[in-house]
């Protein structure tokens, strides 16, 4: 391994600006790895969180929620400060270049042409970190005074990336498992130890503790990890059946079946310090929105150091009747907080435990976590167990789900309990089962799919989208596959906004992890999530979903696809419906009767 220090026993910024370039350019996933690893074998291990941080275009873990994204304005009045360009003149360069990297790169290009690469990795890291730090009164002074000091030393290429990652636009395309990929090439020689890595990387989400744990004590020390309040771990998710007796059989003849509540989904940690943060399923924080669920667990929780995991309903409890998903929804979007938890009361609907003082209850059975669980909580009006019954045949499933959809819930999600039924973090394995309300009507399904480009409209749709590109994610090959075209179901007030909205994620090509038979009008870098309802899924030549997994040169295509309105902000674009669960619908539907 060489050490990539430069003579202050630093490393310069510019070793992974000249990385990030490449990997802009790459165009398989063999290329990412062996560049990402070429960076990662020459980084000194005290730097390599912080590293392993920057190649996922951040400078902390995702859940510290440390806040980069600069105003592009407040951006480019630094590039006019740095490079003594007018800021009028910075806005026609950006206009013509397409964005403030390429354009503060080209302007350097002029003023700095001779400048030697300075800046070190160290320091610029904590320039950001004071940057995103920097708040109150004469906070964007500050701010601006600190970028324009980094850019009045850096070089254009340096300057492009600066620009980018500052402003929250700097999308690599790469995903985590590349990234762990590089790293066990780079540390065990051997990419098949990615899974133990990514095991590690479920239970803490933090990247650079990962690779420092694996830097420092190989492979045994990373198997060695284990979840820790305050680090959100990465949920685990459910497979979809529509046939009780088939959900029976695949979870070994017995399951626990749960209510599926139609709410959001918090993982709630209590730190040792007494501080209570719920993450929602994208890590995000929310306790601000939800004093009130903060408030029910401060009291009803147990254990001291915990982590438990729940779905916030809104809630009428004197009535005890569930209400529907749109309504936490617009809890969220609310700014009055009181107000809205006064108008939408919410209950929370515990269903796992994963931590409590000091043990790790991951590895634990369900039947183990779900006795813990009881143990913990001291129930109220609002602060509940789902409902929860053991089942062992196909006719008891059924009635248990008419029940459920009865009582106001989805439908449910059948767990198994036998030996196999530890808490898989970030898997969506057939240890958790659902069974939801629209899969009963054939032609129901709803998929959440990936928007990755769109086509221009015509006549009434002039100057917006005529048909969004949608595709499924493939996680084997982290490709998203194409699945069809769908301009049905938006509001006008909707497809007037799309393009403000997808904007940011414009791409001049077609991005390298989407997989597209089919040429869009404008590309987009994979991240917005929406919900469809499709008539049907057929093979088709054009699409590239599920791609000769049921016949040679066909892919999956949805026929009369249409927007059912729901936005999933809850979901990341790897969480989408899988190809492989497009191939399972599609199946399925052919071996159940229609109707
Ligand atoms: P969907 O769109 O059907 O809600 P999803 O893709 O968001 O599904 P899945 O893993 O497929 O997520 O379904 C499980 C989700 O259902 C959980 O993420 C959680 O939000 C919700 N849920 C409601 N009740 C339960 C429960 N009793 N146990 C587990 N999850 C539940």
């Amino acid at each position: 391994m060489t050490d990539g220090r430069d003579e202050d026993g630093g490393v310069r910024y510019e070793v992974v600006a000249e990385a990030y370039r490449d990997l802009e350019q790459a165009s398989g996933r063999l290329m990412l790895i062996d560049r990402l690893a070429a960076l990662l074998s020459q980084t000194p291990q005290e730097l390599l969180p912080t590293v392993c941080y920057l190649c996922q275009g951040q400078i902390a873990p995702e859940f510290a929620a440390v806040d980069l994204g600069l105003a592009e304005k407040l951006a480019l009045r630094a590039v006019a400060t740095a490079t003594g360009v007018e800021p009028v003149d910075v806005v026609a360069a950006v206009r013509e270049a397409g964005d403030l990297g390429q354009a503060a790169e080209q302007l350097l290009a002029t003023t700095a042409q001779d400048r030697e690469p300075s800046l070190e990795v160290a320091a610029v890291v904590d320039t950001l970190h004071q940057i995103a730090r920097a708040e109150g009164s004469g906070s964007q002074g500050r701010k601006l005074d600190l970028l324009a000091g980094l850019l009045a030393l850096a070089t254009p290429l340096e300057a492009r990336y600066l620009l980018r990652l500052v402003t929250g636009n700097l999308r690599l395309g790469i995903g985590t498992p590349t990234i762990l990929d590089a790293l066990a090439q780079v540390y065990t020689g051997n990419r098949k130890d990615r899974p133990v890595l990514e095991r590690a990387y479920n239970v803490c989400s933090d990247l650079g503790l990962v690779g420092a744990t694996l830097a420092s004590g190989g492979l045994v020390a990373v198997k060695e990890l284990r979840v820790r309040p305050g680090n959100p771990v990465r949920v685990m998710l459910a497979q979809r059946l529509s046939d009780a007796s088939e959900i029976v059989a695949r979870l070994g003849g017995r399951c626990m079946a749960e209510y599926k509540y139609d709410g959001m989904r918090v993982q709630a940690h209590r730190t040792a310090d007494g501080d209570l943060e719920l993450f929602t399923r994208r890590q995000e924080r929310v306790s601000n929105q939800f004093p009130d669920v903060v408030k029910l667990l401060q009291t009803g929780l147990g254990p001291r150091e915990a982590i438990l995991e729940g779905e916030i309903v809104a809630y009428d409890a004197a009535a005890g009747e569930l209400r529907p998903f749109q309504e936490v929804m617009f809890r969220r979007r609310k700014h009055g907080i009181a107000e809205a938890a006064r108008d939408v009361p919410v209950g929370l609907f515990c269903f796992e435990l994963l931590y409590a003082d000091g043990q790790d209850l991951t590895e634990s059975s369900y039947l183990d976590r779900r006795a813990r669980l009881s143990e913990a909580v001291t129930l109220s009006d609002r602060l509940r167990l789902t409902t929860a019954l053991e089942v062992s045949t196909a006719p008891a499933l059924d009635a248990m789900f008419e029940q459920a959809v009865a009582d106001g819930s989805e439908g449910l999600v059948c767990k198994s309990t036998g030996p196999d039924s530890i808490y898989h973090a970030g898997a969506r394995g057939w240890q958790w089962i659902k069974l939801k309300r629209d899969y009963r009507t054939e032609l129901a399904d709803t998929i959440d799919l990936v928007v990755v480009g769109a086509f221009a409209g015509r006549g009434r749709r002039r100057g917006t989208y005529g048909a969004v590109l949608l595709a499924a994610y493939d996680p084997e090959t982290e490709l998203y596959q194409t699945v069809g075209k769908c301009g049905t179901g938006f509001s006008d007030a909707e497809l007037a906004s799309l393009p403000a909205r997808l904007a940011p994620l414009t791409r001049a090509r077609r991005p390298a992890r989407v997989d597209s038979r089919v040429p869009a009008d404008i590309w987009f870098e994979p991240s917005l999530v929406l919900e469809v309802l499709s008539a049907e899924l057929t093979l088709s030549p054009n699409h590239t979903a599920g791609w000769g997994q049921l016949k040679d040169d066909a892919g999956l295509s949805m026929r009369f696809p249409r927007f059912t309105g729901r936005w999933r902000d809850d979901k990341e674009p790897q969480d989408a419906t899988t190809a492989q669960q497009l191939v399972e619908l599609y199946r399925t539907a052919r071996r159940a009767p229609a109707g």
